[in-house]
């Protein structure tokens, strides 16, 4: 028989990932998103399965809007995707973001335990979690210190995912996924912004891009593999966490060498700290300068992760580097860019 899935947050980057991979398992998706929706489904456009999703409004501050769905359809599993998922953004209102990103995982588990316990749930946890690093690389046992309001809501849905598993014996997990990305991801955050800053320059749409912290590392892989983590969490026999990872760290500076590279642009960095700038060489004009308006209150420098236990136990490895990621979200970019 055909399972049925929700994904929460369809609209995503993620959720139109999953929802791809979902369908050509032969699943039957239900895909939520908010009502004041900001994305009108491209991504799932994109991957020409708009028309295969069922659609529901589903507000993550509404418990009974969370009831309606889950009593309407036979899930037999729930992957909550849907968040606040801008760390810029949970500073300037970490209300809402604690209320979706942190409370809205409740909601959901409350309603799951009520209706029926038997659902299997997917909690997205995140690798800001880990915030200011205790450890150089960062598995399941890694204590987290997290460093905004949006890491911190994902901390409690962590531990909320934990406590429903072991008080109700609920099949619920937590993925901890490091940074994931693709052409898909949104053009706010800064593997996107920087890729499409630079092409947006090369077609003479924009004269200089602004970014902030170039020093903070990050573990960055393939959204479209680490989807299929997600899924793989649900059909083990027992509910566990897992620590989704590459194992690799690069500065933000060095993905935009990457990117530059890819492009043919000959570059130099001059200048130090937040003077700091990148010049292309062949006119001498600025193409990357820094703003501080993009430094987080509090930063995250550092994030690597140790993935083992995935491998061990889900047989899940990354197979995308870094400089084919950026080869993809280029091409894409370039691709795409007149629509
Ligand atoms: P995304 O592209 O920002 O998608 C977030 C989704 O949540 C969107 O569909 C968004 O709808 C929806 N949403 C926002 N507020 C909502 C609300 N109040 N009620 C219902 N839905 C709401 O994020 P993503 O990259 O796909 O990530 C998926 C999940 O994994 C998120 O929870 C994220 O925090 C987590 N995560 C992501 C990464 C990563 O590197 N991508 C790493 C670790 C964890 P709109 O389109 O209307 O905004």
């Amino acid at each position: 028989m055909k399972k049925t899935a929700l994904i929460t947050g369809i609209s995503g980057q993620d959720g139109a990932y999953l929802a791809n991979f979902l369908i050509k398992k032969n699943y039957k998706v239900i895909g939520t998103d908010r009502r004041s929706a900001r994305s009108d489904n491209w991504r799932l456009r994109r991957l020409k399965i708009d028309k295969k999703i069922i659609y529901e409004e589903m507000e993550l501050g509404e418990i009974y809007e969370i009831e309606r769905i889950i009593k309407k359809y036979p899930f037999s599993e729930i992957y909550n995707l849907a968040a606040q998922s801008f760390v810029a953004t949970s500073f300037k209102s970490p209300l809402n973001t604690s209320n979706i990103t942190g409370l809205g995982t409740l909601r959901i588990l409350e309603t799951i335990r009520n209706i029926n316990s038997k659902i299997k749930f997917y909690q997205a946890s995140s690798s800001e979690m880990f915030g200011d690093v205790l450890n150089k690389f960062q598995n399941e046992k890694t204590p987290l210190n997290p460093q905004s309001p949006y890491a911190v809501s994902k901390v409690f849905s962590h531990y909320i995912t934990k406590n429903y598993r072991k008080s109700y014996n609920m099949f619920a997990v937590s993925g901890i996924l490091f940074n994931h990305e693709s052409p898909l991801r949104g053009e706010e955050f800064v593997t996107r912004k920087i890729v499409r800053g630079l092409v947006k320059i090369i077609k003479n749409d924009l004269k200089v891009l602004e970014v902030g912290n170039i020093n903070a590392k990050r573990d960055w892989g393939y959204a479209k593999e680490y989807v299929e983590a997600m899924w793989k969490m649900l059909q083990q026999k027992k509910p566990d966490d897992y620590v989704i990872s590459t194992g690799n760290s690069y500065t933000i500076k060095e993905f935009i060498n990457l990117t530059t590279k890819y492009l043919n642009l000959e570059t130099k960095w001059v200048g130090k700290g937040i003077k700091e700038k990148l010049i292309n060489k062949k006119n001498n004009k600025i193409l990357i300068k820094i703003n501080p308006k993009f430094f987080r209150p509090a930063e995250v420098n550092f994030l690597n992760g140790d993935c083992s236990k995935a491998k061990k136990k889900l047989k899940w490895r990354p197979k995308t580097d870094l400089k084919k990621l950026v080869k993809i979200m280029v091409d894409d970019e370039i691709n795409y860019y007149k629509y």
